[in-house]
């Protein structure tokens, strides 16, 4: 984070975020990402006249869970209002949001920052709205081409207080966003893809200021770490000016993440009057508390609340109970998993280690990890009763598994002869062998450097091929040295 003794910098954050619903806000038209160029559209998703637009159930629910989990107060009676400006991506010559009655207000979220502190976000707003075609800039030389499949898909914008001092925060309180988002699963949160997109309000103060400087609105950052870079790159830019006695004006700007800059697309005082009128072809829509109690009865656990039940019910630390809850698929693998074993500890470990490397490895997503829960639990018997050890466990079962998932753990330990040997002859063939191969080794041992049993029983794991029994060995050992 960028330090200065003199100014502060002040963010406040509007985030756009696409709901995950099958159809578009007002009309049936489906909705998905990537299919082919303006077939997902109708007369009512481009405005033909005489066209008229309906609620989406789904889309209501989602605004409300997403307004439910950041604590805000959700709004009875709601309007929607016409923003109203021409552009090519808008086919009919309007947007339709909710400018005065948003369907929820306050609230807010609670970020972690990288060194341990919590603070809290407050929200002003969240509300409903519709977006925009798109515009393909890069396809033809000569043509924008326009592309109307995302036009009326249904939105929420999230609108945060000024409380941001950091882009570290702005940074954390996306991630968070992010995170909630899709264990709600209201948005797959792909800021790439632009289904959450963000544009940061910046503005800076001399230090213990109590008003705010003018703000600049930075807008088209696909990424967090974009984020954070045009703040940091802002801040910098504005205390400069303010250093040169420059006047600050509230302007609109763009981030170029190649050269990591901003630069200004338009001042304020040109912006447009979108002359905000009632939507007067949608009923006011009414969110009972019936409505309210329905979608709260589905609402999945929350991050945190998982986070808490981790630590206190399965008494992981804090690095695994926050890991585990990164992702909601994850964090329900590892509960699954600890259905079947008592040994929390060790179902966090092979939930982080072994299952998380395979999504990793083969870019893929824990709904599609081909090994049950239960299987992971039998493999952690497995260790337990000291059939096998952990490295066989993770070396040699886990992968066979992998390749024939039909196969239960004892199977395999039993088909690959894989079982730990606590066969006294056997052990003590490879222990004569050992205390051959390192006489001086054994002289230091007897003359007291009896932490010289580690290396023994390495040598001994060695020898086994991984399959001797340590607890057997180390009696052994111990027996034969001290003899
Ligand atoms: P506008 O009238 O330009 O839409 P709003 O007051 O509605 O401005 O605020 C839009 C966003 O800008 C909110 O996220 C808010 O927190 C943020 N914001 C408002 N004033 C400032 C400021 N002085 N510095 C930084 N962010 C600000
Ligand atoms: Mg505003």
């Amino acid at each position: 984070m960028l330090k200065n003794d003199k100014y502060e910098v002040v963010i406040g954050l509007e985030i756009h975020a696409q709901l995950n619903t099958k159809s578009k806000a007002f009309c049936e038209d489906e909705v998905a990402f990537g299919a082919a160029p303006n077939t997902l559209v109708s007369p009512i998703s481009l405005g033909h006249p005489g066209t008229l637009p309906v609620h989406n159930k789904e889309a209501v629910n989602m605004a409300i869970m997403l307004g439910l989990a950041c604590g805000c107060d959700i709004r009875e009676y709601n309007t929607y209002d016409r923003k109203n400006y021409f552009y090519a991506d808008l086919p009919k010559g309007y947007q339709i949001t909710q400018m005065d009655t948003p369907i929820c207000k306050n609230g807010g979220v609670e970020i972690t920052l990288p060194d341990g502190r919590t603070k809290y976000i407050n929200l002003t707003r969240i509300h409903m709205e519709e977006d925009t075609g798109k515009g393909l800039h890069d396809l033809d030389i000569e043509n924008t081409l326009m592309d109307y499949n995302r036009a009326g898909t249904a939105l929420v914008e999230i609108v945060t207080e000024p409380d941001f001092r950091s882009g570290d925060e702005a940074y954390a309180f996306l991630s968070e966003v992010r995170r909630l988002v899709r264990y709600l699963g209201v948005c797959d949160g792909n800021m790439e893809e632009g289904s959450l997109r963000c544009d940061a309000n910046v503005s800076v103060r001399p230090l213990g200021s109590p008003t705010f400087g003018t703000k600049v609105e930075v807008k088209n950052m696909n990424s967090m770490t974009n984020v954070k870079k045009a703040i940091e790159y802002e801040f910098e830019r504005q205390c400069k000016m303010a250093d040169a006695g420059e006047e600050i004006f509230s302007e609109t700007r763009n981030f170029d993440a190649m050269k990591g800059t901003t630069f200004s697309m338009r001042s304020k005082e040109l912006v447009n009057d979108y002359r905000f009128f009632p939507e007067p072809d949608l009923p006011p829509l009414i969110v009972s508390q019936e409505w309210i109690a329905e979608v709260k009865a589905r609402m999945p656990a929350l991050p945190k609340e998982l986070y808490q039940k981790f630590i206190t019910e399965m008494q992981l630390n804090d690095y695994d109970a926050s890991i585990l809850t990164e992702s909601k698929g994850i964090a329900d693998f590892f509960i699954e998993v600890c259905k079947h074993t008592k040994n929390y500890k060790a179902a966090a470990n092979w939930t982080m280690g072994a299952v998380k490397g395979w999504v990793n490895s083969n870019a893929s997503h824990i709904e599609k990890f081909p090994l049950t829960p239960a299987t992971i639990a039998d493999l952690i018997a497995s260790i337990d009763s000291g059939a096998i050890n952990f490295s066989i466990a993770e070396q040699k079962v886990f992968p066979a598994l992998l390749e024939n998932t039909s196969k239960k753990v004892d199977e395999i330990i039993a088909e690959q002869n894989l079982a730990l040997t606590d066969d006294d002859e056997a052990l003590q063939k490879w222990i004569d062998e050992v205390l051959a191969e390192f006489p001086d080794k054994v002289e230091a041992y007897k003359t007291g450097k009896t932490n010289l049993i580690g290396l023994f029983i390495g040598q001994v794991k060695r020898k086994s091929g991984g399959k001797a029994d340590p607890k057997k060995t180390n009696q052994l050992l111990a027996k034969a040295l001290d003899s």
